[in-house]
């Protein structure tokens, strides 16, 4: 079977309904085809989706009933040493204000509820079906192999996820790189959400975000989450891949998940729940230096297929920049099909890109991972950090020294050496 669509969307993850939601409203006829049973079946993430940075995307009240799990008021950030953890927690009036700046999600439930408003418009959603490649007229893109159909189209929105094939097939990049990318495993954990509000101190309907870096990652690149829904947290952990393959001795990612589920600071969050659900996933994290061509001929690229995530230590982001650079996608080729050409080049998609908050954001961050790759601040600083509080708060069986002199003996053990002074330095980087 063979038929000619406007635009095909390959993946119903956000970056791909998000450019078929506004395809379709601007009454593009746009199929989606999705390779899981449906959308968000297959999808994972931490997740916490910012909202205000995609706000302007979409209608004032388009996310009035969008399946939501809690409005996160409540940031920790945890630095665990090897027996001791020094957290920071921060709340404010500004993150209990409506609008709500951050919200958790569940992908399952809310990539069906994106799906459903694409197709309100008049979006065709395909499930079960795998695209696997794509199709040619010289080397203009001009339609898809999928699994049941070839579909023919003037424009391919390629959102089929960080390891989009789709991008390697047409050239747009090359084999993952391992440095530019994490691996993520987490764990859904079914709890009350009494149980919940207690634990973490939040009103109903409210919630909480952890953030945790140390020695939980044997010093490697990343850290682990801790967010809270209505009625489970999703708990997890991030590595750097080239980290994992170089560490030694050997260690998997779900052996660092289970003993970070072990530790004296998480145990007792996640006691007595159950865990419902379990995934694994690769996070793009290569920023501004390992984008891909994000336009090609009669072909772009959207949210993690091309590269758009960024780990910031306290934040974590690609949710939000997978929503924009779909509805950005949706704009060029509108554009490009005004009047008689409706086969102009589809270039200005960087170019919204490059003056909206995505490719903006991964600028100013662009020198995060070079400042993050460095086991120092996974391991030495972590136990730095703790051995001055311990002393700090410790009363022993001998006289206590002035609490000055205790913390600036301890500073300067941890941090008086030419390395500490020039990580910090790089700090200024970001
Ligand atoms: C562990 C973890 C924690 C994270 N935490 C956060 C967070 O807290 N906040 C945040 O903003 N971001 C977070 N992220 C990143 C965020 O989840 C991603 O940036 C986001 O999901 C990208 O959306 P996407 O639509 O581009 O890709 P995806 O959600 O991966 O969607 C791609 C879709 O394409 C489909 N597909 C793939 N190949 C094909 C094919 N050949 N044919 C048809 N369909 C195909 C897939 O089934 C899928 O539905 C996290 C990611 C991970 C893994």
């Amino acid at each position: 079977m063979s038929d000619k669509v406007d635009v095909v969307v390959i993946g119903a993850g956000l970056a791909g309904l998000s450019a078929a939601y506004h395809l379709a409203d601007a009454g593009i006829e746009t199929i989606v085809v999705e390779r899981g049973d449906f959308p968000g079946s297959k999808n994972v993430t931490g997740g916490r989706l910012y909202l205000n940075p995609v706000r302007p995307y979409f209608p004032a009240d388009f996310w009035d009933d969008a399946p939501f799990e809690r409005a996160v008021v409540k940031e920790k950030l945890s630095m665990l040493s090897a027996h001791a953890a020094t957290t920071v927690e921060f709340s404010s009036d500004a993150f209990r204000t409506e609008p709500r700046p951050s919200y958790t999600v569940l992908r399952a439930k809310f990539d069906q509820w994106l799906a459903d408003k694409a197709s309100a418009k008049g979006a065709f959603i395909i499930p079960k079906n795998k695209v696997d490649d794509l199709i040619y007229d010289g080397a203009r893109v001009v339609g898809v192999k999928a699994t049941d159909s070839e579909l023919l189209c003037d424009v391919v929105v390629a959102a089929d996820g960080v390891l989009s094939f789709i991008a390697e097939k047409a050239k747009m990049r090359g084999a993952l790189n391992p440095h530019y990318h994490a691996l993520g495993v987490k764990e859904i954990i079914e709890l009350p959400a009494k149980t919940i509000e207690g634990r973490f101190g939040v009103a109903a309907g409210e919630g909480a975000a952890q953030l945790f870096f140390g020695t939980i990652t044997q010093g490697m690149i990343g850290g682990g989450f801790l967010y809270t829904n209505r009625e489970s947290v999703s708990l997890g952990m991030v590595v750097g891949i080239q980290a994992l393959m170089e560490h030694q001795p050997r260690i998997e990612a779900p052996e660092l998940m289970e003993m970070l589920k072990a530790r004296p600071e998480i145990a007792p969050l996640i006691e007595g729940g159950s865990t419902v659900e379990y995934s694994a996933h690769v996070i793009p994290e290569g920023g501004i230096h390992a984008l891909p061509k994000l336009v090609g001929d009669g072909i772009l690229l959207a949210g993690d297929a091309a590269g758009l995530g960024l780990n910031m230590g306290v934040t974590v982001r690609g949710m939000d920049f997978a929503l924009a650079s779909g509805a950005l996608a949706a704009r060029a080729i509108k554009e490009s099909r005004v009047g008689a050409h409706s086969h102009a080049p589809l270039h200005a998609y960087e170019k919204y890109l490059r003056d909206s908050f995505v490719l903006k954001d991964l600028q100013t961050f662009r020198g995060m991972l070079d400042v993050l790759d460095n086991p120092r601040i996974f391991s030495k600083y972590p136990e730095a950090i703790s051995s001055i509080f311990e002393k700090m708060f410790w009363i022993g069986d001998q006289p206590k020294g002035k609490l000055s002199s205790t913390v600036m003996r301890e500073a300067l053990r941890g941090f008086g050496n030419l390395n500490a002074v020039r990580d910090a330095l790089g700090m200024l980087r970001i």
